[in-house]
């Protein structure tokens, strides 16, 4: 089942694949865009939840993340649509390193998101209540977003709970996919520590389900560097 809250609702897309809606007062912030055009399941999950979507973020630019994110923004065109500075870079262009960035692996083709941002944030800025965490190592420029309210982690990537919690830093069998498809695995594996760091109460990641007190979970996915 989907995870929902008062606060946090997962919509779940081919049972792995997760976008989240986070309750502010003036309404919603929608969080990834799942794959393909899920406009409607998207629209109908802020109706269920009886308030409007306000902002538009991601995690990161990867095509399982940004599949609607043009057509909610051009069906919510009130909306204000935020992404960390880094990974806006790749958000219509391929992933260009720049000074300083190791080399790993980079995907072909580009998310293909049109839609300019309001907005760049970085590490240690807000989007409504979220603060932003920079989250690098999966992609280039991957941030996570903690809910200071509750302690909720929105992940992105830097960690998946399919199989149980696991970190994009290495492969990890269970399920491989995102680990897969991370640019540079010990910049990942920083970034799972960082996270965990934060000492989250609830880890909500791109992939799998939601994890209740995911601190022991997390320190064994660093132990296993997967
Ligand atoms: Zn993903």
């Amino acid at each position: 089942m989907p995870y929902q809250s008062s606060t946090l609702t997962q919509i779940v897309q081919f049972g792995v694949v997760n976008a989240y809606l986070v309750r502010e007062d003036d309404g919603l912030t929608l969080i990834d865009g799942l794959i393909g055009n899920q406009t409607k399941r998207i629209l109908a999950a802020a109706e269920r939840m009886g308030a409007p979507i306000k902002r538009v973020t991601i995690t990161h630019a990867h095509p399982d993340h940004v599949g609607a994110i043009d057509k909610i923004l051009a069906a919510v065109p009130d909306a204000e649509f935020v992404v960390g500075e880094r990974e806006s870079k790749s958000l219509n262009a391929h992933v260009k390193l720049e000074p300083g960035e190791p080399k790993g692996l980079i995907l072909p083709g580009n998310a293909g998101v049109k839609t300019v941002p309001n907005r760049l944030v970085n590490a240690g800025d807000t989007i409504g209540s979220l603060q932003v965490h920079a989250a690098p190592g999966h992609s280039v420029g991957q941030v996570a977003f903690l809910d200071p309210r509750d302690g909720t982690l929105i992940c992105g990537d830097a960690y998946s709970t399919v199989g149980g919690v696991a970190t994009t830093a290495g492969p990890y069998l269970k399920f491989p996919l995102p680990g897969s498809f991370t640019w540079h695995k010990p910049t990942a594996l920083e970034t799972a520590k960082a996270l965990r760091a934060l000492d989250p109460s609830r880890l909500a990641p791109g992939h799998g389900r939601v994890v209740e007190q995911p601190g022991a979970a997390m320190d064994a996915a660093i132990a296993r560097k997967s």
